[in-house]
């Protein structure tokens, strides 16, 4: 079973070490981590995502009554906003590199600004040290040129948000493929004593071939071969909720595409850097990627 490589390029190459042929002496059961001193999730019954206030986990912030849909940011980035004239909410993904403590976002109703502070605690992901051969870790030339082409390229397609909102209040998701699911969200990865990105989504066991489905629906903003994330779509599901699934073998869509929840629109595969074929599947609010367990039925 195979181990994969960062899903999403590292904001910073440091010393240009990938892990390449390593990689294959690694195995899924080292995936599955257990976060020690998890925070309680809190829930509003049938109504997903459930809020953790932790990296790489939601907050869910009471915006009260307002006749129309207030704006919300954090950090000049637009926030999702659901509900109703009744009782608005605004939904903050919050980055596996939050720091714990205080965090705000801005609030803008008829001209009006105001903040809403809440508490990002604190949560020790599990972490994976591996030793490699030094050989093994670095990128070509070529490489890396390409990888620096294709993040930037992703960053431009983590940015989209659409000012249409998902249809429903609840965004519960069914996961993109059956199969057992990794707990290795935000397991952090340190090879040969440098810290890596940490894993920053939910990877899935599924033999090549099998039919990707839509989480939920959306529109197709992306497809490509990556260098680390092979096979690759993004959906978008409005308000800066966006899904990526990759290491595809199999692409049934183009940017412009809209799928419906349930709808096939891949193929599990082996692409990109990983040693066996499964699905990884990651879910971005806000430009953070967050737990997809979070919006599982
Ligand atoms: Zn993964």
């Amino acid at each position: 079973m195979p181990l994969d490589l960062p899903e999403l390029p590292p904001v910073s190459l440091q010393r240009r070490a990938v892990l390449l042929g390593a990689a294959a002496s690694l195995g899924l059961p080292a995936l599955h981590a257990v976060a020690a001193n998890a925070p309680k999730r809190t829930s509003t019954p049938g109504v997903r995502p459930n809020a953790l206030q932790v990296p790489g986990g939601i907050a869910r912030l009471a915006l009260g009554t307002a006749a129309t849909r207030p704006a919300a940011r954090q950090n000049g980035v637009p926030l999702l906003v659901l509900g109703d004239p009744i009782a608005w909410t605004a939904l903050v993904g919050i980055p596996l590199s939050a720091e714990p403590g205080e965090a705000r976002i801005s609030v803008t109703e008829q001209g009006e600004a105001r903040d809403i502070a809440y508490t990002v605690l604190a949560k020790r992901y599990a972490e994976q040290r591996l030793n490699v051969a030094p050989g093994t870790v670095d990128l070509s030339p070529e490489d890396e040129a390409r990888y620096n082409r294709e993040r930037a390229h992703l960053t431009t397609v983590m940015a989209t948000f659409s000012e249409t909102p998902p249809p429903s209040h609840d965004l519960a998701m069914r996961a993109p493929v059956a199969g057992r699911r990794s707990g290795s969200f935000g397991l952090r990865r340190v090879f040969n004593g440098q810290s890596r990105n940490p894993h920053s989504g939910m990877d899935i066991a599924a033999a090549t071939g099998t039919p990707v489905l839509a989480p939920m629906a959306g529109r197709v903003i992306d497809t490509g071969d990556y260098f680390f994330n092979g096979g690759t779509v993004w959906l978008d599901h409005g308000g800066g909720l966006l899904t990526m699934v990759c290491h595809l073998s199999a692409i049934d869509v183009k940017p412009g595409d809209t799928v419906r929840a349930g709808e096939a629109y891949a193929a599990v595969g082996a692409t990109g850097r990983v040693t066996g074929p499964h699905l990884h599947w990651s879910v971005m609010l806000n430009r953070a990627m967050v737990d997809p367990a979070l919006f599982l039925i």
